[in-house]
């Protein structure tokens, strides 16, 4: 595609699904002029190389940082603060220091504070991914019709956040700026927690002793299976997940527990119109967001090739 491009220099520091999705979009589209990856993981440094994910790759993220005029944090979460540190004497006056994790009060508490004068910070958040990891994992179109949440702090530079917006719209995506504490309440609810259940109920189902492993497996069509995918999720960025919005989630977990114990008690006392109006109430969800866009109202979904994606 011939467009002028958004930036000169973009690093991505962390090629893994996200960072090498970015490149691949940026590339595919020309949003950029120069692609400069930096990762911590010498395999996939290689890969990357091999598939001209960039025009450079290296092992330290300052000299992909150096004269990059967009420098986009594509690592797990927990690894924000010290990278931030690493790449700070390397940045350029003007620069603008972006990311994807999945929490943003977190991030903008490990990156501002490294951050020299006249650098912009915008955090942001691709609402794509998939249950896969690294830079084989990673697709051009990831960000296709899905949301991304910029949360810049206040008083962020307006043209910074701009030209933030412009690079994911490019790349395809609905952008929305929204308040930092707000966006890791609604992810903690709409993604943080839905994964906490997805990873818990393998797990018991993982220690069950009455049922066996290979009756789950063989009658995992029953809905077991949907859980699954999202319980293969990377358990390094979700651990970092849970770690970083602490709070949101245990707000949401709290609220959640609450209505689970008032089912269990329907359940218990034989409330079927309880449970009835639950389950319409629901249906109704379902189907708003897939008249959104945002789901296939394909009975398969999730398993056909094309609706491998799910959100981070
Ligand atoms: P990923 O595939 O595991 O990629 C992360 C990459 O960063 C890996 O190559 C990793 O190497 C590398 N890395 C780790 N520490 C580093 C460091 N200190 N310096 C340089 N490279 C380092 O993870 P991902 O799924 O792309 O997730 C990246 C970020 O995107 C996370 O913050 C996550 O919250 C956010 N996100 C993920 C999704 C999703 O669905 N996956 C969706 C939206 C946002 P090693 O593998 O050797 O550690």
């Amino acid at each position: 595609m011939s467009r002028q491009p958004l930036f000169d220099r973009l690093a991505i520091i962390g090629i893994g699904l996200i960072g090498s999705s970015v490149a691949r979009a940026a590339r595919e589209r020309g949003l950029v002029r120069q692609i400069a990856i930096a990762d911590a993981s010498e395999q996939h440094r290689q890969d990357a190389a091999r598939l001209q994910l960039g025009d450079e790759v290296h092992a330290d993220a300052a000299e992909a940082a150096r004269d990059a005029d967009l420098i986009m944090f594509c690592v797990p979460l927990g690894a924000n603060a010290a990278v931030a540190a690493h790449v700070a004497p390397a940045l350029k006056p003007g620069a603008i220091v972006s990311d994807v994790g999945s929490c943003k009060q977190a991030v903008i508490r490990d990156i501002a504070p490294h951050l020299p004068a006249g650098v912009h910070l915008v955090p942001g958040h691709p609402v794509a991914g998939t249950e896969h990891s690294g830079p084989k994992a990673g697709f051009a179109s990831l960000f296709e019709n899905r949301w991304c949440i910029l949360t810049p702090p206040p008083g962020a530079d307006a043209r910074a956040v701009e030209a933030v917006k412009a690079f994911w719209a490019a790349c395809g995506s609905k952008v929305e700026v929204m308040e930092p504490r707000h966006h890791d309440l609604v992810l903690a609810i709409t993604s943080h927690v839905p994964h906490l259940i997805a990873y818990n109920i393998v797990g018991t189902a993982d220690d069950l002793e009455t049922v066996t492993e290979g009756e789950v497996i063989k009658y995992s069509a029953g809905g077991f299976r949907d859980f699954t995918r999202i319980a293969a999720s990377d358990p390094t960025m979700w651990r970092d997940v849970f770690l970083n919005n602490k709070e949101a989630v245990l707000e949401m977990l709290g609220r959640f527990t609450e209505d689970l114990i008032a089912l269990q008690r329907a359940i218990r006392w034989g409330e079927g119109d309880t449970l009835f109006n639950l389950f319409t109430r629901t249906r109704a969800i379902r189907r708003a967001i897939i008249d959104a866009g945002q789901e296939t109202a394909a009975p398969d979904f999730g398993r056909s090739p094309a609706a491998g994606k799910s959100e981070g």
